[in-house]
């Protein structure tokens, strides 16, 4: 498929990357495949530490002017990146269906979602208070403001390759920083199009900057530089553990959203139909493969079997295909080694005595079946990693405190989800579960108006919300006497 030839504008769809104000080439390239047909759609300059350099000091530079824009000022240039991301929308979610697979209405979803930051962080850009402070002494005032934190380095990953940008990007900017990102290799098209915008909307060359390349060499800069002061990444705890440890020479601030575990309880008392629809989009939104993805599901002995049954006959109507036909819910997978790494989970859960209710096996391609598996123990490695798949794996639980330990025994804490009406026992396990973010009777964390990040193994630092522009500010504190 020719993607430029399915798009209103065909520029949006760039094989370069953006530095200084300016979309520039090179002579090694990345190949970009789509995963659901595995053709190549496209390559992107394969970027080292030279063009790194050159983009964190082109950002240093736009700091200087971009930092002294006033709030209401960055507020408008923002708001029209905003606009033009939502009338673009359907290009920029053709060409994020195209390189991810995701089926089209949730690359819509997910446009829609990520130009909300924008807006979010648009209207945050003039509200970025500090404190008066009364003093202890008399003729003395005390007060607080908040300034750029300094050059921001941010790394997405492929699994939203559009929202995961403008969570960060956006805060960032609205804050005063300017901005070098490095998208996955999988899926730089998303944000070369966010880029292209950018400019079209006015953001001044080098406050937003993308480069694409080696992840190793690009990390290595970012962590190294002493210009970046701030990085703000997304992806697995394996790479946010590394540059935490990278980071620590300079003492650059680090914010890490990194994987989850979630679990999914089930009380007899619930609502199941609506914990079953629940479950549905919560574990196979994106083909499972997203840090909210419910990863262990707890059902009450009680009403395992009818809640199984229930969960089989919507998983049967799954339509699994290529994003860009009209009826498909679930895609591909994004790669061989992740096909292959949920293939082989579940065929070792069956040997170890899960059984196999729907599903199972890989169809062709990077096309999993959407699976069920009961008899799933608290041992197995499928309940134990971040399984990344259309797999529901499902345990048996009878009491309140044994599904609260087995809840709670991993070192992930992102999100984690909770089915019941007994409103006691609601805010009890609430309490209980150690992980940043609890959804009661509701199967999405997705908005811009709430704080979202993780504990443990997941992370730490916030994204969207009041909170998310302060992990781009600092504080300076003024003593004044009279
Ligand atoms: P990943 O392998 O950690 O990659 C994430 C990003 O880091 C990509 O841009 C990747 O580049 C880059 N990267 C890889 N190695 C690097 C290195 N040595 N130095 C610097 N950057 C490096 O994770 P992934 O497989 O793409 O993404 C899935 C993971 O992200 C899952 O664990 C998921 O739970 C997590 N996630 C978390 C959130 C959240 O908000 N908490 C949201 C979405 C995803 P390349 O792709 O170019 O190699």
């Amino acid at each position: 498929m020719q993607i430029r030839q399915i798009l209103k504008n065909p520029e949006l769809f760039c094989e370069k990357n953006f530095v200084n104000g300016q979309f520039f080439t090179k002579s090694h390239k990345i190949i970009v495949q789509n995963p659901a047909t595995q053709e190549a759609i496209g390559e992107v300059p394969n970027c080292g530490s030279e063009e790194v350099k050159s983009a964190i000091e082109a950002a240093q530079v736009a700091l200087n002017s971009w930092k002294n824009f006033s709030g209401k000022e960055r507020s408008k240039i923002l708001r029209r990146w905003h606009d033009l991301i939502l009338e673009n929308l359907e290009d920029l979610a053709k060409i994020l269906t195209a390189e991810q697979g995701k089926p089209l209405l949730e690359a819509r979803g997910e446009i829609a979602y990520g130009a909300s930051f924008v807006e979010w962080f648009s209207e945050e850009a003039k509200r970025s208070y500090g404190d008066t402070i009364p003093a202890p002494k008399q003729n003395q005032k005390i007060i607080t403001f908040l300034e750029p934190i300094g050059v921001v380095a941010a790394i997405t990953p492929w699994n939203f390759p559009s929202a995961m940008i403008t969570r960060k990007a956006a805060a960032a900017m609205a804050a005063g920083c300017s901005v070098i990102l490095k998208p996955s290799e999988l899926t730089p098209f998303s944000a070369i199009a966010l880029a292209y915008l950018a400019k079209s909307a006015g953001i001044p060359d080098g406050v937003f900057n993308v480069i694409t390349g080696d992840a190793e060499v690009i990390g290595s800069e970012f962590c190294q530089n002493k210009i970046i002061r701030k990085i703000s990444f997304t992806g697995s705890t394996k790479i946010g553990k590394i540059l935490n440890s990278r980071c620590a020479n300079d003492l650059k601030r680090i914010s890490l959203e990194l994987g989850g575990s979630a679990p999914f309880i089930v009380f007899a008392d619930a609502d199941l139909q609506k914990a079953i629809s629940g479950l549905m989009h919560a574990k196979f939104r994106n083909g499972g493969q997203a840090c909210t993805c419910v990863n262990r599901i707890f059902v009450e002995e009680k009403i395992h079997d009818k809640f199984v049954t229930l969960l089989v006959e919507e998983v049967q109507k799954l339509k699994l295909g290529d994003g860009f036909e009209s009826l498909t819910q679930i895609g591909p997978m994004i790669s061989n080694a992740a096909i292959d790494k949920v293939e082989k989970l579940v065929k070792k859960s069956i040997e170890n005595g899960a059984k196999c209710e729907i599903g199972g096996t890989k169809i062709e391609q990077l096309f999993f079946a959407p699976t069920v598996l009961t008899n799933i123990t608290p041992e197995m490695e499928i309940a134990q990693c971040e399984i990344f798949g259309a797999v529901a794996a499902i345990q048996k639980f009878k009491t309140e405190d044994e599904v609260i330990n087995l809840a709670n025994n991993t070192n992930y804490g992102l999100g984690s989800y909770l089915y019941s009406s007994d409103n006691s026992r609601i805010w009890r396990i609430c309490e209980a579960l150690q992980f940043g973010m609890v959804a009661i009777n509701e199967c999405s964390f997705a908005t811009e108006v709430a704080p979202f990040g993780g504990i443990k193994d997941s992370g730490f630092g916030r994204e969207g919300s009041h909170l998310g522009i302060l992990e781009f500010s600092q504080i300076k504190t003024i003593h004044i006497s009279f």
